[in-house]
């Protein structure tokens, strides 16, 4: 039940063939809806469209046009057309519902109540909230990209975490088969790191789909895990692209999964503000990885410095804000790091007046308490006033209006001066008396004074 009195729910029943070929739709809508649409959708596929009493419906310009006394309508959607340019084992299929799930458009609270009948044979796995054997609710989302449905035959295992737990889909590549055990170790270090910022993680029970890929397409590096990225569409979910030739160790040793899990540390913010939720995702990945004991405290910092050091490189930048106006390559250490050192500025700030009582930890755990998953999208200063309104301190807003519109890299001189952490070109000596040691030291999970 929800506690808005005029959220209302539809209800919908899924039916893909056992051959993957299609998907049979029914749906049961609330009354008062004249138009359903699929964002990603292609009215052309529509061709067996009726209402439930077998009379033809018409569809057109990207919208199911419904009469005043039809609430009810069927149709039939090929999924090999809609499946995702992944390669994976044959008899894997993944597809995206923007494409094939006609929906009304949905306002705060209410729901499309998905019932899914997946032949005996299928596995399936999807981004919506479970809300019951083969039954799940999707809600408004952000839609900052395409949610994924796996149907076929792969394995589905779940990783527990502190208050939640991850719902994996582990999906073959066409020659190389997942390595279950390490896969599982992988995801629960990197999903614990995040979990531990707070005590629990901040999704109760995300999607995570890991394909096998061939080795490293970032830049041929190799790395263990090649490509990550959060999808929030109808749930929030997190796909990852593995090279399983990799030892544990080089799983364990890869940033990419923190980073992607603290991702979900933040509701999706505005597109044009990328900086914000990547600075606080990078600056999370180097601090959680010392927490875990991968980096120490002196790489920790110096991987911050050595990144900072090459987003001031940038010639005449533009401001954080103004970032997506230029070609991302152009851009992209401003982006990941300018929003960074927001983060570890706000951080320091809150240890400094709280006496070590609230940190970015506990600011973005109320955060979760309050607002997490959130279904919207965000505006970066909404975001930041929230926080001030979480921890009692002016501090975030504050931060936002002196660096978001201002050009280039916030100035970190003073900052490193106070935390004892001396740059000596792309690495750092760590002080130890300078007057926030402390600080520097408890934010990497050092000894706590
Ligand atoms: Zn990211």
């Amino acid at each position: 039940m929800s506690l808005l009195s005029h959220a209302v729910d539809h209800h919908y029943r899924l039916s893909p063939d056992e051959s993957l070929d299609h998907i049979s739709i029914e749906a049961r809508l609330a009354p008062g809806i004249s138009a359903l649409t699929a964002r990603n959708g292609d009215t052309e596929m529509l061709a067996s469209l009726t209402d439930c009493n077998g009379k033809r419906l018409r569809a057109s310009l990207g919208h199911i046009r419904l009469g005043a006394d039809q609430s009810c309508v069927r149709y039939d959607y090929p999924l090999r057309r809609s499946s995702q340019r992944v390669r994976l084992a044959d008899d894997i299929l993944v597809t995206s519902p923007s494409e094939w799930l006609w929906i009304p458009t949905l306002g705060e609270g209410d729901r499309v109540l998905i019932e899914l009948d997946v032949p005996e044979t299928l596995r399936v796995s999807v981004p919506w909230q479970s809300i019951g054997s083969g039954a799940f609710a999707l809600g408004p989302s952000p839609q900052s990209s395409r949610s994924n449905l796996v149907l076929g035959d792969f394995r589905n295992r779940t990783v527990p975490l502190p208050g939640a737990e991850l719902r994996v889909a582990l999906l073959d590549g066409p020659e190389q088969t997942l390595d279950e055990d390490k896969i599982l170790s992988w995801l629960e270090a990197a999903a614990n790191d995040v979990a531990g910022v707070y005590g629990r993680f901040p999704n109760p029970s995300p999607q995570v789909i890991v394909i096998a890929s061939g080795p490293g397409r970032r830049g041929g590096s190799g790395s263990a895990v090649p490509f990550g990225h959060v999808i929030r569409d109808g749930g929030e979910a997190v796909r990852f692209f593995v090279n399983n030739d990799k030892s544990l160790d080089d799983y364990l040793g890869d940033w990419t999964a923190t980073h992607e899990f603290a991702h979900l540390l933040l509701p999706y913010i505005d597109s044009r503000q990328k900086w914000i939720s990547e600075g606080f995702a990078s600056y999370y990945q180097n601090v959680l990885l010392a927490r875990r004991g991968v980096y120490s405290e002196e790489d920790a910092w110096g991987r911050l410095n050595r990144s900072f050091n090459r987003a001031n490189e940038i010639d005449d930048p533009p401001s954080p804000n103004n970032t997506g106006k230029h070609p991302f390559w152009e851009v992209r250490m401003l982006v990941y790091w300018s929003g960074a050192a927001v983060a570890l500025l706000a951080d320091v700030e809150l240890r400094e007046m709280s006496d070590g009582k609230e940190s970015l930890d506990t600011v973005l755990g109320r955060l979760q308490s309050c607002c997490l998953p959130s279904h919207r999208q965000w505006r970066g200063n909404e975001f930041f006033a929230k926080l001030d309104e979480l921890s009692g301190f002016e501090v975030f807003s504050r931060l936002y209006e002196e660096h978001a519109d201002s050009r280039g890299m916030p100035d970190l001189t003073e900052l490193c001066r106070k935390l004892g952490i001396k740059p000596v070109g792309d690495k750092v000596e760590l002080l130890d008396d300078a007057p926030l040691v402390h600080i520097r030291r408890s934010i990497m999970g050092q000894t706590r004074s």
